[in-house]
C-alpha cells in the first residue's frame, strides 16, 4: 500500500482531505506530519506545506500540489528534487468562470456605481454599454485563462488574451511574449490576471501596466497576491486611472483585520474563493498519479521545473 503524506498549515483542509482520500482513494494510506509513518511516504500532497516537512520523507518520489498553482510549495524547501504535479479540475474552470463573469458584469453594467448611489438614496441611470464595446483582457491562457477568455467572448465582450507562447483561440485576439504585452494591454477596460506566480510574473500588476489600460479601467486579480504592487494600486485608484479592483488573492492570507485594503475605496475583497478543486477530484487525481508513478507511466499535469508552472 502506498503512503501519501498530507501536508498543510490548514488543519481543516487536512481533515477534509483525509476523509476524501479514505472515500475515493482507499488503496492509499494517508499520514499527517506528526505520524512517524511519514518516513515511509513516497508521495506528499501539499497546500502551503510547513517548512521542514518534506525533509522528513527519505523515500519521497513525487510532490503533488492539491491546487492548480504550485508557488505555495516554496514554503517548504526541504524536499528532494522530485517531480511536481498539480490538480486540474474541470469544475475549477466552472467556478473561476462564474467568479470572473460576476466581476466583469459588476463594472460593465455599473453595479458598482449604483451600489454606491443607493447608500446616498440617489437615483441615476447610466447609459447601457454593449458588451462588444467593453474591452476585456485575460493574462494567462492556460487551463483556467483560456476557459475564461472563451466564456467572455461567448458573452459578447471584445477579448484580448496574453500567454508566453503563441496559440489560436476562437474569438480571442491573442498576444504572446513580452514584446506583445503593451499591445495586449492597450485600452483594456478590464484586466484579469490568471497567471501562475513565477519570477517572470511577480509584480506584473504595477503602475506601468495600469497606465496602459483605458482611463477608469478595472483589475481582477485571481492569480496570486505577489502579482500585485499594492502601493501602485492605491495610487492608480486615487488618481482615477483605475475605477476599481476585485482582489481574491493576497501576499499574506488571510488578510489581517487591520489591513487598510479592506477600507480602500474601489476595492472589492474576496477570501481566495474564486475557485477550488473538489476534495474528491484531488484524491482521485493524486491516486491516479501514484498509480502512474509505480507503473512507470508519464505523470498527469506535471510542472516544468524550468518554467515554474
Ligand atoms: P496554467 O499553468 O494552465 O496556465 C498558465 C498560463 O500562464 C499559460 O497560458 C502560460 O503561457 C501563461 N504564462 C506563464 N508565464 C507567463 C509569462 N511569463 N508571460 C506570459 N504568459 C505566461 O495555469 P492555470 O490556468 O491552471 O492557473 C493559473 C493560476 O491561477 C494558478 O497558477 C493560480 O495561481 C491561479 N489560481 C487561482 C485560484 C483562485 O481561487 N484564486 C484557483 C486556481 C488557480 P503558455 O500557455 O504559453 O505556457
Amino acid at each position: 500500500m502506498s503512503t501519501v503524506a498530507l501536508l498543510s498549515r490548514d488543519t481543516l483542509l487536512l481533515t477534509q482531505l483525509q476523509k476524501a482520500f479514505a472515500e475515493h482513494a482507499p488503496q492509499l494510506r494517508t499520514v499527517l506530519a506528526d505520524d512517524p509513518a511519514i518516513a515511509e511516504a513516497q508521495v506528499a500532497a501539499c497546500w502551503f506545506p510547513p517548512e521542514g516537512h518534506l525533509g522528513l520523507m527519505p523515500h519521497l518520489q513525487l510532490v503533488h500540489s492539491v491546487a492548480a498553482g504550485v508557488d505555495h510549495l516554496a514554503t517548504d524547501r526541504s524536499g528532494a528534487a522530485v517531480p511536481v504535479c498539480r490538480v486540474v479540475d474541470p469544475d475549477h474552470r466552472r467556478g473561476m468562470t462564474e467568479y470572473v463573469r460576476w466581476a466583469v458584469l459588476n463594472f460593465h453594467r455599473d453595479f458598482d456605481r449604483v451600489a454606491r448611489q443607493q447608500r446616498d438614496n440617489h437615483w441615476l441611470r447610466h447609459p447601457q454599454r454593449p458588451a462588444a464595446s467593453f474591452k476585456v483582457g485575460v493574462m494567462g491562457l492556460g487551463s483556467l485563462g483560456s476557459a475564461i477568455a472563451s466564456d467572455l467572448a461567448g458573452a459578447g465582450y471584445a477579448v484580448n488574451g496574453w500567454a508566453r507562447s503563441m496559440r489560436t483561440l476562437q474569438g480571442i485576439n491573442v498576444f504572446n511574449g513580452d514584446s506583445q504585452f503593451d499591445g495586449f494591454l492597450d485600452g483594456l477596460d478590464v484586466l484579469i490576471n490568471l497567471l501562475p506566480l513565477t519570477e517572470a510574473t511577480r509584480g506584473i500588476l504595477c503602475r506601468k501596466t495600469f497606465d496602459a489600460l483605458a482611463f477608469g479601467a478595472v483589475i481582477v486579480n485571481v492569480g496570486r497576491g505577489q502579482h500585485l504592487h499594492i502601493d501602485d494600486l492605491r495610487q492608480a485608484l486615487a488618481s482615477g486611472q483605475l475605477r476599481g479592483a476585485v482582489l481574491d488573492v493576497f501576499e499574506q492570507e488571510p488578510l489581517t483585520p487591520n489591513d487598510p485594503l479592506w477600507q480602500t475605496p474601489g476595492v472589492i475583497i474576496t477570501p481566495h474563493m474564486a475557485s477550488a478543486a473538489s476534495h474528491e477530484c484531488i484524491a482521485r487525481q493524486v491516486a491516479e498519479n501514484v498509480r502512474r508513478l509505480h507503473a512507470g507511466e508519464p505523470l498527469n499535469n506535471r510542472v516544468d521545473p524550468a518554467l515554474g508552472y
